[in-house]
């Protein structure tokens, strides 16, 4: 690859960084959802091990913290995503037990057998869901548990616009049915699975998003790679208004056997 098209790459990550790291969240998800998913999970020790991956500024992982016990490392690849992690953790009075990290899924920073819980909202596309209920079980405790949202079809047959759609941004996206399968063929039993509230989407992601692309919009005024993102955020809420009824996220909570 040459250097241009690599700075170009280098350009739209921060362009990307920068539209997401003003918004509480980067994925649908809501702090009822993290402590739904969490009733799911446990007893968990006073001393709990707990990692979430893929976690952005940290809206789920302060969440998770202030209900569950035990220590947190939340990890993320995107470096200004760790950096206000850390912040926001200091501001809230829990950087003793919740750490931010720069890191990737598809190694982890952890000791295999080490962890009670791994979280991760919305994030687990990175390395498809398959690899990583395969890749992660290996970190966990035996008895641990694995709590992930993912993204899944909710009928058998789907309109040609959405199905295009998923199949540029996502063709591994699955129905519940097939997904718990291999949730249960990783080596996990499958302990629950709901699907997210529309609220998760709409409110919690969508409107946010909205009232923050006027000001990016205006201080990248001219700039075509920063219009684009906007155009796509734009396309992705009104197809999410349209075709609702055909997908979304579920919560998966598994247990390793
Ligand atoms: N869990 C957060 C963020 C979800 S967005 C929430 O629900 O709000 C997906 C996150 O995955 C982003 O923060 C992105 O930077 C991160 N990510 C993408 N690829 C990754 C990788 N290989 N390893 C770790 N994090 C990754």
């Amino acid at each position: 690859m040459s250097e241009t098209v690599k700075s170009i790459h280098e350009f739209d990550f921060s362009l990307i960084c920068e539209y997401f790291a003003g918004l509480e969240r980067q994925g649908p998800g809501s702090p009822e959802v993290t402590a739904r998913a969490l009733s799911f999970v446990g007893p968990l020790p006073r001393d709990a091990r707990i990692a979430d991956l893929g976690c952005g500024t940290g809206g789920q992982t302060r969440t998770l913290a202030r209900l569950a016990p035990g220590t947190l490392v939340g990890l993320d690849l995107f470096p200004l995503f760790i950096d206000l992690f850390n912040a926001k953790a200091a501001v809230e009075g829990l950087q003793e037990r919740v750490q931010g990290v720069v890191g990737s899924m598809a190694e982890l920073p952890f000791e295999k057998g080490s962890l009670d819980l791994i979280w991760s909202e919305g994030a687990i596309y990175n390395i498809g869901f398959k690899r990583g209920l395969n890749e992660w079980r290996d970190y966990l405790k035996p008895g641990g548990y694995l709590a992930v949202s993912e993204s899944s079809w909710f009928t058998r047959e789907r309109p040609d616009e959405i199905r295009r759609f998923w199949e540029e941004e996502y063709p591994a996206i699955d129905t519940v049915p097939n997904q718990l399968a291999l949730l249960h063929e990783a080596g996990y039993v499958p302990v629950a699975a709901f699907i997210l509230p529309e609220t998760c989407w709409a409110e919690h992601f969508f409107a946010p998003q909205a009232a923050a692309q006027k000001a990016f919009l205006a201080k990248h005024a001219g700039n075509p790679a920063a219009e684009e993102l906007v155009a796509n955020m734009r396309r992705e809420a009104r197809l999410y208004d349209a075709y609702h009824a055909y997908y979304g996220y579920t919560f998966f909570i598994g247990k390793k056997v």
